[in-house]
């Protein structure tokens, strides 16, 4: 006798995360996983260094203070925030219980990858529809709903592409699925968003009872290694989520530097700021160098380099690594000509311009 595991979980491919280390000695510029650029919030890091104290209790695992104080963010109530260890927790939350075998869970072309592993974990069908100038397409993926949808996946921003769609659109993608589809917006980046037509879609949460947006402490808060996400949704969906999340699925440390990184609206607006300036320099630069960005909200960009093998993404991304640079290779998105890059530190990002420049000259000098 041997073990049987269940249909489709030996067809996924493991999620790989942005590298973090190399050989040798000397600093690494860490660009491969969107992580905040300034860290952590120091009130963040007090408290967390505060909660030493209290490591032999169990963490409040209805996360009351810390989803009363997200309520406020969103202008919802405690009820209807669910806390989870990461965002990617509620994601496959949300899958676990909407979808099973049988079902399809649709998603845009080059989405966050969290999607079909969930999909798949769960034994439901990943479904893709095609984007245009690699956004998401509102008719594309109501054009790939049927009769098994059960749930729509949509980063917005998008992770690894950059772009967005208007609040028009999440609207009109909304009002054009079926009730008995849920629409889960990822709005991870959303905190660098600042352009008048975009929202985090917490207005269609208020409106809609199929509509669930969810968030991250990982990226502008710069909460990564705690492991903390969140989500808004109608009562109905949280009840549902609620009974099969974990007991205790977020660490007690995790929830009181949540609330500290929350209330330290200056950090934020400094990590924004710092995106604000680097975010547009870098693209300037990636342009100068002759490579092609395309436009990103969020802090990272997505880049495509030539196909010649002497200039191709593949030879950037080992270049980059010979001057201790980490960014993330993008096969697995469909995109093997594209690099995507954080914005990290400014000491990364003008290394990284200046790696980028030397690879293009040296290339053209071969
Ligand atoms: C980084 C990211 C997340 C956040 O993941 P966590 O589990 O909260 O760290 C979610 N969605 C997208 C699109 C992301 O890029």
């Amino acid at each position: 006798m041997t073990l049987t595991v269940r249909p489709g979980i030996l067809d996924i491919a493991a999620y790989v995360p942005g590298e973090h280390d190399l050989p040798g000695s000397g600093p690494i510029y860490k660009m491969s996983s969107n992580e905040s650029a300034l860290g952590a919030s120091r009130l963040a890091m007090d408290a967390y260094a505060k909660g030493a104290a209290e490591l032999h209790r169990y963490p409040d695992g209805g996360c009351h203070a810390l989803r009363s104080a997200l309520a406020q963010e969103v202008g919802g109530k405690a009820e209807e925030i669910i806390c989870g260890t990461g965002s990617d927790d509620i994601l496959v939350l949300i899958t676990r219980a909407y979808a099973g075998p049988g079902d399809e869970v649709l998603y845009s072309r080059h989405g966050f990858l969290i999607y079909p592993i969930a999909a798949q974990s769960v034994g439901a069908t990943p479904v893709t529809a095609p984007e245009k100038d690699l956004t998401t397409d509102v008719d594309a993926l109501l054009a790939a709903v049927t009769p098994k949808t059960k749930i729509c996946f949509v980063a917005n921003p998008n992770n690894p592409t950059g772009s967005y769609i208007p609040a028009s659109e999440m609207k009109r993608l909304r009002d054009g699925l079926p009730d008995n589809v849920l629409l889960v917006i990822d709005a991870a980046y959303a905190e660098y968003v600042d352009k008048p037509d975009y929202t985090d879609g917490a207005e269609l949460v208020k409106q809609h009872d199929n509509v669930i947006m969810s968030r991250t402490f990982s990226k502008i808060y710069g909460l990564a290694a705690l492991r903390l996400g969140w989500a808004y949704g109608p009562n109905s969906v949280m009840d549902v989520l609620n009974r099969i999340r974990g007991v205790f699925n977020v660490a007690a440390p995790a929830q009181i530097a949540g609330i500290a990184g929350l209330a330290d609206s200056d950090h934020v607006k400094r990590s924004k700021a710092h995106n604000d300036y680097w975010l547009p320099w870098f693209v300037s630069e990636v342009k100068r160098i002759g490579l092609h960005p395309y436009p990103s909200v969020g802090n990272f960009l997505l880049v495509r380099f030539p196909t010649d093998p002497k200039l191709n993404a593949d030879a950037a991304e080992k270049f980059l690594k010979s001057r201790r640079i980490l960014v993330r290779k993008m096969g697995a998105y469909g995109l093997p000509d594209c690099l995507r890059i954080t914005i990290a530190e400014e000491a990364a990002v003008k290394a990284c311009a200046t790696a980028l420049n030397d690879f293009v000259q040296g290339a053209a000098t071969q």
